[in-house]
C-alpha cells in the first residue's frame, strides 16, 4: 500500500493554477482543442498526411548539404541531432515550439492536473524511501518549466510533509530560448538569475517558493546526490539509428544528397556494415529497426546514479516493447512533415523502444513499466483531483478546459494509451531488506509503487 496525504489536504491549497496571459494561451489551445485536429493534433494526434512539397533551402539544409559533400552521407542520427540540437542552428535552440502557434503540443501544457499527480508520484516515492534530508528534483528537457511548475506547486501545498527537506531543482536543457521561458515560469523576478555560459551551470536562480533552480546541458554536470529525475517526451528527440535487414545482412539507412535534385535530400542504405550495428539484437525478428544508443547512456547514468545514491527516475513517452519498426517522422504546425524538407523548421522524433531502456538498467536497478498513461493516471487518481478542481470552479470556461483536457489525457484513443511510463528504481525498492525478512520469518513482498498499482490515500 502507497500512503500518502490525503487529497483533502492537497485540495485545501490545492487551486487551479491562475490564468496568466501563458496559461490563457494554453487554454485557448486546450479549449480548441476537442473542436479540431489543428489544435488538439499537434504532435500525437494530427491526421496531416500531406507532405509539403517545397523544401525550401533552409539554412540548416544548406549546412547538411556541405558538409554531406565533403565528408559523404550522414547517419540518421546524426542528421536528428544536428536538425534538433545544433548550438546555432538546432530546431530546438532558438525557438518555442510547444502550443498553438507551435509543433506541438505535450500532457504538461494540455492540463495541470498531469504535473500535480507527478508531484503526488515524487512525495510517494520519497516517502516509501525513507523521507531523505535533501531531495533533488531534476528535469530532462523540461519545455517551458510547466511540469515542474505544477509539480512544484504540488510541493507548496504539502509544505508542511516536505518541511524539513532541503529540496533543489536541476534543469537539463540544451535550448537557449526555452531555458530562458522556464526562467520565466519559474523563477521569482526580483531575484536576478546568475549567469554563465561558460560554465557546465549555464545559469541559476530561485524559485516563486524560494526553492534554488539551476540549469545544465548535460546531466553528467548534475551533482551525483539522492535525486527523483523525471522525462516527459524527452527520450523521443534522442537520435536514432535506422536499420534495414537486407540478403547481406544489417544495412544502416543513411541521408545523401538527390542527385536528380539540388538542395534535396534523399534516404539510401550504406553499402556495408556500419558501426551502430553493434546495438541490435542478435535474435532480432524485424526486418526495419530504430536504435537510440545516446537513450542507453542516459538510462545507464540514471541507473548508477539511483543504485548509489538512491531516489527514482519517472519516464514518460510515447513508445513501444520492441515492437515497431519505422516511427521516425516530422511534425511541424501541428501536421505529419516529411522528415527529409526543410531541415530545421520542424519537429523530428521516433518512439521510444521501452524494452532498450529496461535492458539497459537491468542489473542496476529495478525498472517497472511501461504501463499506459491512462492506468497511472487513474491508479494516481486523476479522477479524484479532477472533482476537486471541479467542485472548486465556478467559471463554466474553466470546467470545461478541465474535462477537455482529462480526456486529452485518458481518452485511449487521444494520449491515454499511446503514452507510456516507466520508472526506474533502487532493487531494494522493490524488495524487502535482509533484516526485515528475518524479523518477519516471511517472504517479503514487494512493496507497491504509485501509479504502476493504485494509490492509497489516507
Ligand atoms: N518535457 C517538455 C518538453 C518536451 S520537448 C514537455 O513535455 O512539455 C523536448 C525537450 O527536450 C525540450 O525542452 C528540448 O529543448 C529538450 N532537449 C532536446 N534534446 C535535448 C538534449 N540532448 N539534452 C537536453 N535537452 C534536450
Amino acid at each position: 500500500m502507497t500512503v500518502i496525504p490525503t487529497p483533502g489536504r492537497l485540495a485545501a491549497g490545492g487551486q487551479v493554477r491562475h490564468a496568466t496571459p501563458r496559461q490563457r494561451r494554453r487554454q485557448a489551445v486546450a479549449r480548441c482543442g476537442a473542436s479540431g485536429p489543428c489544435l488538439w493534433g499537434g504532435k500525437h494526434f494530427s491526421s496531416g498526411k500531406e507532405p509539403v512539397e517545397n523544401s525550401p533551402a533552409t539554412p540548416m539544409l544548406q549546412h547538411l548539404v556541405y558538409k554531406i559533400k565533403s565528408t559523404g552521407p550522414i547517419t540518421v542520427a546524426e542528421y536528428m541531432k544536428e536538425v534538433l540540437t545544433n548550438p546555432v542552428k538546432g530546431y530546438y535552440v532558438h525557438r518555442d515550439m510547444l502550443g498553438e502557434k507551435g509543433d506541438f503540443i505535450t500532457s504538461p501544457e494540455i492540463s495541470q492536473i498531469f504535473g500535480e499527480l507527478l508531484g503526488i508520484w515524487f512525495i510517494s516515492e520519497w516517502m516509501a524511501t525513507g523521507k531523505s534530508a535533501t531531495f533533488q528534483l531534476v528535469e530532462l528537457g523540461p519545455g517551458r518549466g510547466t511540469l515542474a511548475g505544477d509539480i512544484l506547486r504540488v510541493f507548496s501545498q504539502l509544505g508542511s510533509v516536505l518541511k524539513k527537506c532541503d529540496i533543489s531543482i536541476h534543469l537539463v536543457e540544451v535550448s537557449q530560448k526555452l531555458s530562458e521561458i522556464q526562467a520565466l515560469t519559474l523563477t521569482e523576478e526580483k531575484v536576478p538569475l546568475e549567469r554563465d555560459a561558460e560554465s557546465p551551470v549555464y545559469m541559476k536562480g530561485v524559485t516563486k517558493s524560494g526553492i534554488p533552480v539551476s540549469w545544465y546541458r548535460d546531466l553528467q554536470d548534475v551533482p551525483k546526490e539522492h535525486s527523483f529525475y523525471v522525462a516527459h517526451e524527452f527520450f523521443d528527440v534522442l537520435p536514432v539509428h535506422k536499420f534495414q535487414k537486407t540478403p547481406q545482412g544489417w544495412r544502416e539507412v543513411l541521408i545523401d544528397i538527390d542527385p536528380q535534385v539540388s538542395d534535396k535530400l534523399r534516404f539510401v542504405l550504406a553499402p556495408c556494415a556500419t558501426p551502430a550495428e553493434a546495438f541490435i539484437q542478435h535474435d532480432e525478428t524485424r526486418d526495419h529497426v530504430e536504435v537510440c544508443p545516446e537513450a542507453g547512456v542516459i538510462i545507464q547514468e540514471l541507473s548508477q546514479r539511483i543504485a548509489l545514491t538512491g531516489g527514482a527516475a519517472l519516464i514518460a513517452d510515447y513508445g513501444h516493447d520492441g515492437t515497431k519498426t519505422d516511427t521516425f517522422r516530422g511534425f511541424c504546425g501541428h501536421k505529419l512533415h516529411d522528415v527529409l524538407i526543410a531541415p530545421g523548421t520542424a519537429d523530428l522524433t521516433a518512439d521510444v523502444d521501452f524494452s532498450y531502456l529496461r535492458r539497459m538498467a537491468q542489473g542496476t536497478v529495478a525498472s517497472l513499466g511501461p504501463i499506459k498513461q491512462q492506468t497511472f493516471l487513474k491508479n494516481m487518481g486523476i479522477d479524484v483531483r479532477l472533482k476537486v478542481l471541479l467542485d472548486k470552479s465556478t467559471e463554466p470556461s474553466l470546467r470545461q478546459q478541465l474535462l477537455q483536457g482529462y480526456d486529452m489525457l485518458m481518452n485511449p484513443k487521444k494520449m491515454g494509451e499511446r503514452f507510456n511510463f516507466f520508472a526506474l528504481l533502487p532493487h531494494q525498492r522493490l524488495h524487502a531488506r535482509s533484516h526485515e525478512i528475518n524479523a518477519n520469518h516471511s517472504k517479503p513482498s514487494p512493496s507497491p509503487v504509485a501509479g504502476f498499482s493504485e494509490l492509497t490515500w489516507q
